[in-house]
């Protein structure tokens, strides 16, 4: 227990969408809290972009008011201005579910979405799980691949599908309670622009899925990104029933590029060419390699004590009705209010206060898994209740979408601005007359205005830079651009539309 204060001191592993919530919840609420994980940093890859809807609310509720806008910093379509939107085509007439004030939903760039939930929150990254210890007393300690532990009076184990803690509860492996879906699946990237660009948006904004029974496969197209050049990163999946899937030798362990390309044509050859005009244009380097298996859980109940589970890690599930960060998010702000309830001078069983809370959130993980499950087959067969992003779809037009009438068009001279935050937090330590870090910024077209005297003061335009660092950066820009920011030992770019809010991780190296 923390001197001086009842507050347990909670121990979260994993820095995904669950652990990240949880973090932001018990930094409003003044719980102490350590956050691990094993990636090496924030700009690890954790996947495409994710739909949230029904809890868009609760997040600004549950976090503190100094969080940059959810929907400027991270918005998957940014800079363009178009609703995020899901289609689902073979059916005879395409479903939409799109993004209105009736209807909320957002889509968010992955990695944009966990740096956004990282906003202020210190992580301490690097740290891969190896195994749990539970003391007397009530203490309950992590030790880590490094040989490092850390200890407090709660863990939260937020690590995932995969989840170490989670085998440590249930005191099984998890290849023994993970169920497999006998579903294939091969997986492609590629980058578009111009009309071929064009044309994925007028099938759908942010994702789409063809199924059809006759078919025999279902497809799945998904934008990641829009990139400062207008052109787009895109990813795509087709998937097949396949009761083999989960064999050790399955072909598509070793399937080279080229035969997964193939495979993926001649599946899809029946289909109209817009729709498969994108595995057409995606070079076979773009393929991913190796197989996927998906994977989901249902867990009947857990012991009751100081650990308990959210997310993935409590019931994983497939992706096909993009529930399973959502449900994530609102294990993560439920346990939140659990531990708000705790008092460790009381002599109440901490475990019993957790324990409601667990069981509704395995009770709700539950159904979702359910419903998931058969999720891409059911909207092959119900096709008017087709539901997606918590919205049921609803038919619409086709559409036709131009880019010059979506791009952003800021008035000559107007000035866009946005703020660099970093959490450094020898920054506020050392105090800005030993900042005195070189930082390298390119000022093109950008004149530089910053609260910090001892920063940059001014840098004139078109010149490269080297001045102090600040903790608070507020920059004006002319026009929409990527901007490069270089320090010693790493850089980053941001868009000087979309960047507002953006943090920046302390640089080890400094
Ligand atoms: C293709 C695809 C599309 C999806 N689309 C959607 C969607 O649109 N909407 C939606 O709501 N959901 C969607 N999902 C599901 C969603 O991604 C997951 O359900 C969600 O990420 C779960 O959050 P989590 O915090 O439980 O786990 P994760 O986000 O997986 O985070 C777990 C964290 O734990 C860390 N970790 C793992 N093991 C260890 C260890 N041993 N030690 C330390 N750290 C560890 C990992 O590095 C990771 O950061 C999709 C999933 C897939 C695969």
């Amino acid at each position: 227990m923390t001197p001086g204060s009842a507050k347990p001191r909670v121990l979260i592993v994993g820095a995904g969408l669950g652990g990240l919530t949880l973090a932001q919840c018990l930094r409003k609420q003044g719980i102490h809290f350590e956050i691990f994980d094993r990636d090496a940093d924030i700009l690890a890859r954790q996947g495409w972009a994710i739909a949230i809807h029904s809890i868009v609310d609760n997040l600004s509720v549950s976090f503190c008011s100094d969080m940059p806008p959810l929907r400027e910093s991270a918005d998957h379509l940014l800079p363009l201005k178009l609703e995020p939107q899901i289609c689902f085509y073979g059916h005879g007439q395409k479903m939409t579910v799109e993004n209105t004030p009736e209807t909320q939903c957002l889509r968010l760039n992955r990695l944009l979405f966990r740096r956004w939930l990282a906003t202020r929150i210190p992580l301490h990254w690097g740290k891969r799980l190896r195994r749990v210890e539970e003391e007397e007393g009530g203490c309950v300690t992590v030790h880590f691949e490094d040989g490092t532990s850390a200890s407090g009076d709660i863990l939260v184990g937020a690590d995932g599908v995969n989840s170490v803690v989670r085998e440590h509860l249930l005191g099984q492996p998890n290849s023994e309670v993970l169920n497999s879906i006998p579903l294939s699946n091969i997986w492609g990237e590629t980058t578009l622009s111009g009309e071929a660009f064009e044309r994925q948006l007028s099938l759908a904004h942010s994702t789409y899925a063809y199924s059809s029974q006759e078919l025999g496969c279902v497809i799945l197209v998904g934008l990641n990104k829009v990139n400062a050049d207008l052109s787009a990163d895109y990813y795509w999946c087709v998937g097949w029933d396949d009761p083999d899937a989960g064999k050790p030798d399955h072909w598509l362990k070793y399937a080279s590029g080229a035969a997964k390309h193939d495979w993926v044509m001649k599946m899809t050859e029946p289909l109209e060419y817009k729709f498969r005009e994108i595995f057409q244009l995606t070079p076979v380097a773009d393929i991913l390699p190796g197989q996927t298996v998906y994977r989901d859980l249902i867990i009947p109940s857990l012991p009751t004590g100081r650990i308990v589970l959210v997310g993935d890690a409590a019931h994983a599930m497939t992706p096909f009705r993009g529930e399973g960060g959502v449900q994530a998010i609102k294990d993560a702000l439920n346990i939140s209010e659990a531990l708000g309830h705790i008092n460790l001078e009381d002599s109440t069983d901490v475990g019993l206060i957790l324990e409601p809370y667990q069981r509704e959130i395995l009770e709700r993980g539950q159904a979702a898994v359910l419903m998931s499950r058969n999720a891409n087959k059911n909207n092959q067969q119900v096709h008017n209740s087709i539901v997606a992003w918590g919205h049921v779809a609803k038919p619409t037009a086709e559409e036709n979408v131009v880019l010059e009438k979506c791009k952003p068009h800021l008035p000559q001279g107007m000035r866009t601005s946005f703020q660099i935050l970093t959490c450094d937090p020898r920054i506020s330590k050392i105090g800005p007359a030993a900042s005195n870090y070189n930082v390298m910024l390119n000022t093109q077209d950008m004149s530089l205005q910053s609260r910090d005297p001892h920063s940059f003061g001014h840098a004139s335009p078109g010149i490269v830079t080297t001045g102090r660092f600040s903790s608070r950066w507020n920059l004006k820009c002319m026009e929409e651009k990527d901007l490069h920011f270089k320090f010693r030992k790493s850089a980053c770019t941001v868009n000087s539309r979309t960047g507002a809010g953006v943090e920046l991780q302390a640089d080890e190296q400094w």
